[in-house]
């Protein structure tokens, strides 16, 4: 049985968790050290999905990266919003006191469709190609957003993250929350039965057997062993596919609260680059997200 190392990538600004409120600036300096991650990637012949976000969607570097890539066919382009930076913006009532980042949920149905809408836009005339796969900004998604992907052609989305219920952090406005994946597997899904389908395809979340702790496949500092570990026990499982996830950010020193110099980075690379050649040893052969969905779509 084949079995596909998927390499999911939110490619979003520089500060856009520190910035205190919804207009405020945002940077994309860490466009500029994602060519290190596509040559990684490209060493093992690994096809990375960046999910990105409307200002990097936007930034010069991320475009040559983008279009360079595609030639090669050797990355995927998608899309990834957080709904506060996402044209066209639009004024949501305040919770009162302490507040979250708006989820996309949180604005109304005509909104909704016109951000995802400007994103897809936006990312095709970048990148001069079709845009076909989603993952929601702080891992949201309802039915309204999964009627707009497969409205504009979307064929698969990404922001399901099993046994993970994100319903206590907080949005915006009054009565907001996250979405609830808790009752999810690591098995693919249509979301949809009406209009083109859209197939979810979850982050690769396990809950080890004896703590209970949920496993990520998913580089923090310390967790080299323990994501070599995940990668044995989905193969040992005959599992069609692992989704890996990182932020661009993450990949540029000081980009996050976790990787803070170049040495960090350095760190984070060997880990990568281990556990990238550990998924060659084990057969896992590359696919972007699109072309996972499509095997899948074929097969299933
Ligand atoms: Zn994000």
């Amino acid at each position: 049985m084949k079995k596909y190392l998927i390499i999911s990538i939110d490619t979003e600004g520089d500060n856009l968790w520190s910035v205190s409120d919804i207009n405020q600036m945002i940077t994309t300096h860490n466009s500029k050290y994602l060519f290190r991650f596509q040559e990684l990637c490209e060493k093992y012949g690994f096809i990375p999905t960046y999910l990105t976000n409307y200002e990097m969607a936007i930034d010069d570097v991320m475009i040559e990266l983008g279009r360079e890539g595609l030639k090669k066919g050797a990355l995927e382009i998608g899309a990834h919003e957080h709904a506060w930076n996402q044209p066209p913006l639009y004024k949501i009532m305040k919770r009162p006191g302490k507040r979250g980042k708006p989820y996309l949920s949180e604005y109304p149905k005509a909104v909704i469709s016109q951000k995802l809408e400007r994103l897809t836009k936006t990312l095709e005339d970048s990148f001069q190609c079709s845009i076909t796969s989603h993952r929601g900004g702080r891992w949201c998604l309802n039915a309204t957003i999964v009627d707009e992907l497969s409205r504009l052609g979307y064929l698969v989305d990404c922001t399901c993250t099993p046994g993970v219920n994100w319903k206590s952090n907080r949005g915006w406005s009054p009565f907001s929350s996250g979405t609830d994946w808790s009752m999810k597997q690591n098995e693919p899904y249509y979301l949809n039965s009406e209009g083109n389908p859209v197939l979810e395809v979850p982050v690769s979340i396990y809950d080890q057997r004896d703590s209970g702790k949920q496993s990520w496949l998913r580089p923090g500092l310390y967790n080299k062993n323990e994501m070599i570990s995940l990668l044995q026990y989905i193969y040992d499982r005959e599992k069609e596919f692992a989704q890996f996830m990182l932020h661009s950010s993450e990949l540029m020193p000081g980009g996050s609260s976790i990787f803070t110099n170049a040495g960090k980075i350095d760190y984070l690379y060997k880990t990568l680059d281990e556990l990238f050649s550990f998924a060659k040893e084990l057969g896992f052969e590359a696919s972007g997200i699109t072309d996972y969905a499509k095997i899948y779509a074929g097969s299933h």
